[in-house]
């Protein structure tokens, strides 16, 4: 296994913290929980796409591209980051947004306009269909374009995540530190992949959960799929030898709730409590689902008081000013 001949782009600051969250577990009268704080990546207000784009734009310049397409929601937190990360490079960058512009641009999206990129509303078009076109306009004036994935979950993306595993690994070694299980915000699969892996390389019997976010399927393959196939073809990028198959995947999705982006019961408690206890902001999206599962697993006896939780976290708070009116505070 190596992979130190796949080009990669320094993007933020690693180590993330590794923290207990003793307030909280004191509250939940629950296990030990810590959290790992890619919240704090460092790039314009952190979050796990960091990790990921330091081998994908680390690609894209060894390309000699000189723009960067991706595509993703209003207030997708990859996008921002691509974002960000494209003008610390000098790199010009093209956001494809589903949905509608609206009137006042909030949140991730707001960000986005003060990177200076290119943002094309591509209405029900929500994955990036409008991209070849884009690419082929922005070939025709003569630039150079390098399309990053959807979400950033592409082999390169994943392997950001078998680098996080070494990186915590490292953490806990130094603490004699060791979880039962991981449990983080799954979405377009590559922060999974990249544990699974991650986990396997450094012989970990870690459990690493997944809380589905929304997906039923990603390019019409069902999301389980999906994860495990992206795991493998990560192994064959970096000649690991191991193969994955269904069973090696946890991924619940208890908590899909209404959907992606409808924020309910479940993640406004979650992100009330972590403020209140911690002082620590999730996001209404990902963290706070993937929280107040955490919770519910809690609750419900899944997770046991011997266990040792770690709870990644993803990051994705700058979403909070675009879901005001949907948080229970503001009512
Ligand atoms: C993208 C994202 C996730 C999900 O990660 P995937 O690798 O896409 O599954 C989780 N949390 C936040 C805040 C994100 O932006």
């Amino acid at each position: 296994m190596s992979y130190e001949h796949i080009a990669r782009q320094s993007l933020g600051f690693f180590p993330t913290p590794l923290i207990e969250l003793s307030k909280l577990s004191a509250r939940l009268d629950g296990p030990k929980i810590y959290m790992k704080r890619d919240d704090n990546t460092g790039l314009a207000l952190g979050g796990n796409k960091t990790r990921k784009l330091e081998f994908i734009l680390g690609e894209a310049l060894a390309q000699g591209a000189d723009t960067i397409i991706t595509a993703g929601a209003a207030q997708s937190n990859h996008c921002r980051q691509t974002a960000a990360a494209a003008a610390s490079l000098g790199l010009e960058c093209h956001l494809v947004l589903g949905g509608e512009e609206p009137k006042h641009p909030q949140g991730n999206l707001l960000l986005d306009k003060i990177f200076g990129c290119h943002i094309h509303w591509s209405g029900n078009h929500r994955k990036g269909e409008d991209i070849p076109n884009l690419v082929q306009q922005l070939i025709q004036q003569g630039r150079k374009p390098y399309v990053a994935p959807y979400g950033g979950s592409n082999e390169l993306g994943a392997l950001g995540f078998v680098e996080a595993f070494r990186e915590l690994e490292a953490q806990c070694q130094n603490i004699d530190l060791s979880f039962t299980h991981i449990i983080f915000a799954s979405s377009s699969g590559g922060t999974q992949a990249g544990l699974m892996l991650g986990s396997k390389i450094f012989n970990s019997a870690c459990q690493i959960v997944g809380i589905n976010i929304d997906k039923g399927e990603t390019d019409k393959v069902p999301f389980d799929q999906y994860i495990v196939a992206l795991a493998n073809r990560t192994a064959e990028l970096i000649d690991a030898d191991y193969k994955f198959s269904a069973s090696d995947l946890i991924l619940n999705s208890d908590y899909v709730g209404e959907g992606y982006g409808v924020v309910g019961a479940v993640e406004n408690e979650a992100i009330a409590i972590t403020a209140q206890t911690e002082g620590i902001l999730l996001d209404p999206v990902y963290t706070g689902r993937a929280m107040g599962g955490l919770l519910d697993m809690i609750r419900t006896g899944k997770l046991k008081k011997t266990d040792k939780v770690l709870f990644w976290h993803t990051g994705g708070a700058p979403a909070l000013f675009a879901y005001s009116n949907d948080l229970e505070v503001s009512k």
